[in-house]
């Protein structure tokens, strides 16, 4: 393990600590486009293929999009802007990542009719937090992170208010593990690997989403009791 970063600069983690990044997103890449492309073909009308598309989507970019920067970096490319340029892609993909995930209970749970609005309210967030990184990119990290939470928050809020309560469980333990994640986030040079335990920790909360995805948004005794949208 290296030294913490001073303030606005990027942590320099060690050849171990850089394979282990690569390495912690970089095995869930084709299990990602796997379980996308499994919801689609389980899905029965338009809605559960677009959000399967969308889910798919959101979930492999994140971890694809997450290995090939962390590969960059510590390739050390000759261009900086191309770091660059993937660091801010690597922030910008979680925005998409975190819509990607709420859209499958957006769309295919009944909601209340102020809630239904939720379901492009979260692509506006995206599309916000992408605007942001473009601007302030690594400028403020606190209010990037209030950013992220924001997002991960309040379409929560929207969910938990759905009529059909099953999965809330495993959102919330799935929400649970981001959080814990967080502080393995925040924790470069303090703890050794600290980034690839993120990582980890990302990959489980996004496994543990799309089981519930899988299990009550794609399974047919779950469809039956699914109302019309
Ligand atoms: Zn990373």
């Amino acid at each position: 393990m290296n030294n913490r970063a001073p303030a606005n600069k990027r942590y320099q983690p060690t050849e171990y600590e850089h394979a282990a990044n690569c390495a912690t997103h970089a095995l869930w890449i084709i299990p990602s486009i796997m379980g996308g492309v499994l919801l689609y073909f389980l899905s029965n009308d338009q809605w559960e293929e677009t959000s399967a598309w969308l889910y798919g989507a959101g979930l492999s970019s994140l971890f694809t999009i997450s290995t090939a920067f962390h590969i960059i970096t510590w390739k050390k490319s000759h261009l900086r802007s191309v770091e660059h340029c993937f660091h801010m892609c690597d922030r910008i993909v979680i925005y998409f990542f975190i819509a990607a995930s709420y859209t499958p209970w957006l769309t295919l749970r009944e909601l209340g009719p102020w809630a239904a609005h939720m379901r492009w309210v979260v692509w506006v967030m995206a599309s916000g937090g992408t605007t942001y990184v473009f601007f302030f990119h690594e400028r403020y990290k606190v209010i990037e992170l209030v950013c992220y939470t924001a997002m991960g928050v309040f379409p929560a809020l929207v969910v938990l208010s759905m009529t059909d309560r099953a999965g809330l469980y495993e959102l919330l333990v799935g929400g649970g593990c981001y959080v814990l994640g967080m502080v393995f986030f925040k924790s470069d040079g303090v703890v050794p690997f600290a980034h690839a335990i993120w990582h980890l920790f990302v990959a489980m909360g996004a496994g543990i989403h799309y089981y519930a995805i899988w299990k009550y948004l794609y399974t047919p005794v779950n469809q039956q009791t699914s109302t019309a949208r």
